[in-house]
């Protein structure tokens, strides 16, 4: 049996290595390292994959959401809403520029962020929403649009994790996560489920004027070259990245079914466990398990991963401190008990190893060894 990953890029690299490297060989070949011809290609492959008019790819994740915020022209002191569940740099380019991060709790049995909590939070300075679409499937974007129309906010939802996942409206309409809002943003990061190799983003939008905003921004805020419209930033994605990313993308639907066919055979085995709560599923939202994140329920999660990691399997606590009880974040508002749910999950949560090259060999082990702990 081969070892056991949280994350296996080189058994995923084995399959596609021709493609790759010859993809990569171009690049240098032709030394358009930057903004060359395979990042166009990759953006309108992904604009084609989506169904969303514009792609702008970036440097990372991070910035994404920052260029989002931009393009918005939110002011200082504007309150953005966010969920305390999630990683830190949904908050963190809330802050950075000076806007207000405004946190709320998460639904038990999802981790996403409450519809009921965001509209709780509203005040007339509330300018933006930020939905995470955690562990890979969407957060209610029907009942969070409905909130924003009513109170005139915008919405850059956080699909860094949902890449590829679809939003079933209630009248049966689909449309990919990271589509719905005025924004979308993901994150291309090595271990991500479209992952490149090194760092990437994207902003997705159907708004062109938004869209023509974004470009500018994440290029020094320049149209025309040396004419600077607005105050921007340096965030590219590269060429190298945009090339295996296009292989990647072929790839993607297949990737997720290998995640969801994971995620099936620990389900069926852990349902039998009382002690583990194992993903739930919501109904409006396929699931592309960025990560399989479980419940442990009798207060042994920490012993459990260390059960797992002693036995060779890797286990990992997303996440393990929730936002508003972070260093950086703390704040007046946020006593302990400010959030009982997100609390208790960081508690409670464990993700079991995830990825695409999961085989049945593997599966069987891990399952065996969570099984006997509770034995
Ligand atoms: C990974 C991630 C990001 C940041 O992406 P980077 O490319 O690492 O900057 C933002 N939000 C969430 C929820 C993420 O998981």
């Amino acid at each position: 049996m081969r070892d056991i990953q949280m994350v296996d890029l080189k058994s995923q690299y084995q399959d596609i290595k021709k493609d790759i490297d010859s993809r990569i060989q171009n690049v240098i070949d032709s030394t358009a390292f930057i903004n060359g011809p395979e990042v166009k290609r990759f953006q309108e492959e992904l604009e084609t994959y989506l169904d969303v008019k514009h792609v702008i790819p970036c440097g990372n994740g991070t910035d994404a959401l920052q260029v989002a915020l931009m393009a918005l022209d939110l002011k200082p002191g504007d309150e953005v809403i966010t969920t305390t569940f999630t990683f830190v740099a949904t908050a963190e380019v809330i802050a950075l520029l000076g806007l207000r991060p405004i946190l709320v709790d998460v639904n038990p049995d999802t981790y996403l962020i409450s519809s009921s909590e965001i509209e709780a939070a509203i005040t007339p300075k509330t300018k933006a929403i930020i939905p995470v679409h955690l562990f890979g499937q969407s957060a209610n974007m029907e009942e969070i649009m409905q909130v924003a129309n009513k109170h005139n906010l915008k919405v850059v939802e956080d699909g860094a994790q949902s890449i590829g996942a679809d939003f079933v409206f209630e009248n049966g309409k689909k449309q990919k996560s990271g589509t719905i809002g005025d924004f979308g943003c993901t994150s291309f990061f090595p271990s991500k489920n479209l992952g490149c190799y090194g760092d990437g983003g994207a902003l997705f939008t159907n708004d062109d004027t938004l869209a023509e905003k974004a470009r500018m921004i994440v290029n020094h805020g320049m149209k025309v070259r040396y004419y600077h419209d607005e105050i921007g930033v340096n965030s590219r994605l590269d060429s190298i990245q945009a090339a295996v990313l296009s292989v990647k993308l072929q790839k993607l639907n297949k990737y997720n079914r290998s995640r969801n066919n994971a995620a099936n055979y620990y389900d069926q085995v852990f349902s039998e466990i009382e002690e583990l709560q194992t993903p739930v599923r919501v109904e409006n939202s396929t699931h592309v398990f960025h990560q399989y994140t479980l419940r442990v329920l009798n207060g042994q999660r920490d012993a459990l991963q260390k059960h797992l990691m002693d036995n060779g399997v890797p286990a990992m606590i997303y996440y393990p401190v929730p936002l508003h009880q972070q260093k950086a974040y703390r704040d007046d508002r946020y006593q302990d008990g400010a959030f009982p749910v997100a609390e208790q999950l960081a508690k409670e949560v464990i993700s079991l190893p995830m990825h695409t090259e999961l085989d049945e060999d593997q599966l069987g082990y891990i399952t065996e060894k969570v099984k006997e702990f509770f034995k």
